[in-house]
């Protein structure tokens, strides 16, 4: 044992441990460089092998068509609620959303200070715990785009199925990216924050279809605009350098465990392993039901306050950490993203059976 716990942490969340030990290798000497590789220029030859490298990874495991950008950016997920419509929302102006959590709501809020947002449909009157049922004319014919998130990780809802909007769909993977194969093609844009499923936190990957950039104005501000980034292959000022290769770093790991394919086979054995727990219990029950249900994020709660207080603080002594639910749904939420192990979660399934009998 190296003393490391299982950290169900919803973001930033759990590091493939191989991928640990390999930074660590080369923390002092990248390769013979003679250096590390955050002591590197951007500009560097080395430097230019590791990002092109990265993004030929990520273009290889999700399958992205040659005409999408894979651009990394810094400002999180959240820095893509501003630019995303103030590079798309220039047509018609107008957005289409699907209220499905606080993440849309953030996105909406921004919307409503760049363009002309219209909430589509919204499951806010269950607490965000399905995913809203979709029709083709439910959405605007004239929306520059329609802005969705694709798993919530608060709620532990995600997508079924691609919504038939007719108009370039935008949507947020922060948290369960590469966590199953997705059609990039049927997308406008997928953007995620590196934080939960692709490395440490301070990246942020946008995947945008070419023809959706250069429709900014004039006087966008050069940082946010996608035709800066994506004319010069994310190197118009230094990106951020370590985190890109750490990412790298994970993608040679999922690539080398089988790929998005095998790691879904994986997830859903450990969400399957979770929610069939928590569908036989009688202290703990599942908060989302059904086809919506996260293969990320899982929230669950016994109903009592006190009692998911005491569960989350036996868990911890066990070193099962970071199980405490979002502050607005309560209870307890297990994150269990491409790098937990399914012993962590087997684990984890044994102590709530174990807890349970206590109770
Ligand atoms: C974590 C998260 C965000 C926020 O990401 P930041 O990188 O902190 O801005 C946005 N959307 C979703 C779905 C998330 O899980």
């Amino acid at each position: 044992m190296n003393g490391r716990v299982y950290n169900f942490s919803s973001g930033p969340a759990v590091m493939p441990e191989p991928v640990l030990e390999r930074a660590a290798e080369e923390m002092l000497n990248y390769r013979s460089s003679g250096m590390s590789v955050m002591e590197m220029s951007h500009r560097s030859a080395v430097y230019d092998g590791i990002i092109k490298h990265t993004e030929q990874l990520l273009r290889e495991l999700m399958n992205i068509p040659d005409d999408y950008y894979v651009l990394f950016l810094q400002g999180g997920a959240s820095l893509q609620f501003d630019m995303i419509p103030m590079n798309l929302a220039t047509g018609s102006g107008k957005v289409d959303v699907v209220m499905t959590g606080m993440w849309t709501k953030r996105a909406y809020a921004e919307l409503k200070k760049l363009a002309e947002p219209r909430i589509v449909a919204s499951s806010e009157d269950r607490t965000f715990t399905y995913i809203p049922g979709l029709s083709a004319d439910m959405f605007d014919p004239e929306a520059d785009y329609v802005h969705v998130c694709w798993n919530n990780t608060i709620y532990g809802t995600r997508f079924p199925e691609i919504p038939p909007c007719g108009r370039p769909l935008v949507a947020d993977m922060s948290s369960c990216i590469l966590s199953e194969p997705v059609d990039v093609s049927r997308f406008g844009c997928i953007f995620a924050g590196a934080q939960k499923n692709l490395g440490p936190a301070g990246l942020t990957i946008v995947i945008i279809r070419k023809d959706l950039v250069g429709k900014q104005p004039e006087n966008i501000p050069t940082m946010l605009s996608f035709e800066t980034h994506a004319t010069n292959q994310s190197l118009y000022n230094t990106p951020p350098t370590y985190s890109i290769y750490l990412c790298g770093l994970v993608l040679e790991w999922l690539r080398d465990a089988g790929g998005v394919e095998a790691i879904e086979r994986i997830n859903r054995r450990k969400a399957g392993m979770l929610y069939s727990f928590l569908d036989g219990s009688r202290l703990f029950r599942a908060t989302v039901h059904g086809r919506d249900r996260s293969l990320m994020n899982i929230p669950f709660v016994t109903g009592n306050a006190e009692t998911d207080a005491e569960f989350v603080a036996a868990a911890t002594g066990a070193g099962l950490v970071n199980l405490k639910g979002h502050r607005s749904v309560g209870g307890m939420r297990a994150s269990i993203y491409n790098a937990m192990p399914e012993e962590g979660v087997a684990r984890l399934v044994e102590f709530m059976e174990a807890f349970e009998k206590k109770h």
